[in-house]
């Protein structure tokens, strides 16, 4: 059995106990987090979320690319949100690699370098500071006054907040 054919099975026993019921597409609270794919960072029993809440844009190390971008600009522009949570955590594999060494390795293995950049980090205040930076910059992102930006302790599930970017957009 496949991790997947294990997960259907979970599926099928957990809606056939609920009601079927139809949730507003904007989110209720009004806010889009950004944060890793880890799996330790259970988003929603850390901030005690419920489905419908939030917006919740994951990807290896919880970095503001290009596309992070692309998903906050429709969540702000047509689903209404206006608050943007930053979550990077300790012990992030995204600590493990260099963008040097893996964008090789990439190239050795494959005959091709990636068109995207790695996006590694070695300081997780200093990345989240520059997320918030990332997103402030942003003319695409309407909403810009209610950026904060967190590191997740994965042992101790607390949450330490290391900037924001309150009062709009840089001139
Ligand atoms: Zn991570």
């Amino acid at each position: 059995m496949t991790a997947i054919d294990r997960l259907l099975g979970h599926n099928h026993a957990s809606a056939a106990q609920l009601q079927p019921r139809h949730l507003d597409v904007m989110p209720a609270l009004r806010i889009a987090i950004v944060t890793c794919m880890d799996s330790r960072l259970d988003v929603f029993s850390a901030l005690g979320l419920i489905g419908g809440e939030a917006h919740i844009i994951r990807n290896a190390g919880g970095v503001v690319t290009d596309d992070v971008i692309r998903s906050l600009a429709i969540s702000q522009r047509r689903l209404g949100t206006r608050e943007i949570m930053l979550i990077h955590h300790t012990d992030c594999g995204m600590q493990l690699v260099s963008d040097d060494s893996f964008r090789a390795e990439l190239q050795a293995d494959t005959g091709m370098a990636p068109a995207f950049a790695i996006e590694s980090f070695t300081d997780l205040d200093a990345d989240v500071l520059q997320s918030i930076e990332r997103v402030r910059r942003s003319p695409f992102i309407p909403h810009r006054d209610a950026v904060r930006g967190f590191v997740y302790d994965v042992d101790t599930c607390r949450l330490r907040e290391v900037g924001q970017a309150l009062g709009g957009a840089p001139a």
